[in-house]
């Protein structure tokens, strides 16, 4: 009988984010990603999501290392937490690794790791882990699947993966390899980008956005062009630039990521930008409108971007006017909608014309529609499947492609972000669970716990009523008070009359339980809460927060 071999997955199972799983063979574990997810609308505060490090914490010191599959913030962006309580090397392409080294770095955690180039259709060792990474396409160059040759068969991770024909950089997606390993081990089990299962037929290629760009570009001649789009996204910000040079502008980055990312790139040879069309954006001013193109980030319509202080009036070296053309080459990431609507608004407040993915074809997804995750299915022939990097809806969806494309049902695996899927000699199947739940972080502080959400929806969409009130601590007569202070439940000037009575609840209240002995610290802070709680509700239909602050004399 083989060893068996585990997957534990705690995160991107159920969510777009926070993309992280763990391979287990011979007692040993290698994670696979790391990543976070950006806060959702019912997160007031949160500035990111990470997964739930437990599991990694309590088996720290099984740990062999982790392997990306490629840079972006929701594969990476949690290492730079997990670093600082756990050490391990971290492997991935010399891009993937460029990129998740920024944050890595500022973190100050680079001592906490080794980071090791893997080159595209490598088979490498890691601890007793057995793996090859295949060449993907996607919206970040140098992406990898990932081939973990098991003592329980293959095991095949798609990662975030398209079927791009022509990429901008010639690197296709190595379906002949991948038809390889499945004609010559066959694959037990295929775990499968899900986020665009429910989109029907193919994404365009990449290179199909480069001449919108050329066209737009040659009609907007003599007019400023300020273009946003994903720091990473160094195709796009490729062929951006070609549609520049080819117009005969001059490029300046703007946003740290963005000029970040393109030094890094041009400087491991992946972006052609000749030195003298590059120049730093302090410069732009000394350019006519007409030989200008900037590169921005806050194509999401971050808040502090770019791009949006630009749409506010408050960029330092932008002042966006009439005659600007921007172009948002990128697609609002569910939840991010309405502040990308406020940015392309602003735009057009400040006289700037806004060309949005909505208007023309300035953008195509990185991620697979239903038809190439038919065609990775039917190459791979896998024996088992799961969906993986989606909202539960999207693995749905791609299930039924899998059984569509002839996996057994019962072989197809629906797991969640916490499962623990064990293949042995007859089966592959759930075994137990681990905690998954979401780790929040506010500022530096990691793992808000979930009692303060709770407390700030309340706030945020109810208010607070503070009741100050002093009693004797012998009798449970009110001494001084109840002041009661109040923010987002009434408008206190004008609800001097609606205060009183509160007032007057409350103090109904504590004589009557003064008049019944009951004078306990407890009793007498439950009493205010009740009466101040009835009182609110009943005269406003409301239910702030209630905050009796008693002291006793
Ligand atoms: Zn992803
Ligand atoms: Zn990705």
């Amino acid at each position: 009988m083989a060893d068996r071999v585990r997957i534990v997955f705690l995160g991107g199972l159920g969510e777009i984010g926070r993309n992280c799983a763990v391979i287990e063979q011979d007692n040993r574990l290698l994670l696979l990603d790391c990543g976070l997810m950006f806060p959702e609308v019912d997160m007031p505060g949160i500035d990111l999501v990470l997964p739930d490090f437990t599991y990694l914490r309590d088996n720290a010191d099984r740990i062999d290392a982790c392997l990306l599959t490629h840079g972006h913030e929701d594969h990476v962006g949690a290492l730079s937490f997990l670093l600082r309580e756990v050490s391990f090397p971290i492997y991935g392409s010399a891009l993937t690794l460029g990129l998740a080294r920024n944050r890595i770095e500022e973190s100050g955690l680079m001592e906490r790791t080794s980071l090791n180039a893997l080159v595209d259709g490598e088979r490498r060792r890691i601890g007793p882990f057995d793996v090859e990474v295949i060449p993907v396409t996607h919206s970040v160059p140098h992406g990898f699947a990932t081939a973990f040759y098991t003592p329980q068969g293959v095991i095949l991770h798609s990662g975030d993966f398209k079927l791009d024909l022509t990429p901008v950089d010639d690197r296709r997606t190595d379906l002949a390899r991948i038809g390889a390993i499945a004609d010559e081990h066959g694959i037990r089990l295929l775990l499968s980008d899900s986020t665009n299962a429910e989109e029907a037929g193919s994404t365009k290629s990449e290179r199909s956005v480069g001449g919108v760009l050329h066209d737009l570009f040659a009609e907007r001649a003599g007019q400023r062009i300020i273009t946003a789009c994903f720091a990473s996204h160094l195709h796009r910000i490729q062929q951006i630039a070609d549609a520049a040079l080819a117009s005969g502008r001059t490029i300046a980055t703007l946003g740290r990521s963005m000029g970040k990312n393109v030094a890094l790139a041009r400087e491991m040879g992946l972006l052609r930008i000749p030195d003298d069309r590059l120049v730093d954006i302090e410069k732009i001013g000394d350019f006519e409108a007409g030989d200008v193109c900037v590169i921005s980030t806050g194509s999401q319509g971050e808040p502090m971007s770019a791009l949006a202080l630009m749409a506010a009036g408050e960029n330092k070296w932008l002042k966006i006017g009439e005659g600007d053309v921007v172009i948002l080459s990128s697609h609002a990431i569910p939840g991010n909608e309405y502040d990308v609507n406020k940015v392309i608004d602003g735009l057009y407040r400040l006289g700037a014309d806004v060309i949005h993915s909505g208007i023309a074809d300035v953008h195509v997804s990185g991620h697979a529609q239903q038809e190439e995750l038919k065609t990775l299915l039917s190459v791979a022939k896998p024996e088992y499947f799961i969906p993986v990097h989606g909202e539960f809806r999207h693995l749905i969806h791609h299930s039924r492609l899998a059984m569509q494309m002839g996996v057994a049902r019962a072989n197809v695996l629906l797991a969640e972000d916490g499962d623990v899927v064990e293949l042995t000699d007859g089966a592959v199947d759930f075994v137990t669970e681990v905690p998954a739940g979401f780790l929040y972080v506010d500022g530096i502080v990691g793992d808000v716990a979930h009692g303060v959400l709770r407390d700030r929806r309340v706030l945020g969409e109810e208010g607070v009523v503070v009741v100050v009130v002093t009693v004797d601590s012998r009798t449970g007569e009110v001494v001084s008070g109840p002041e009661i202070i109040t923010r987002g439940w009434v408008y206190a000037p004008e609800a001097e009359g609606l205060l009183e009575e509160a007032r007057q609840a409350v103090r109904d209240s504590l004589k009557e339980s003064a008049a019944e002995g009951a004078t306990d610290f407890e009793t007498v802070r439950r009493h205010v809460r009740q009466a101040a709680g009835r009182f609110v509700n009943e005269r406003t239909k409301r239910r702030p927060m209630i905050v009796p602050l008693v002291m006793e004399v």
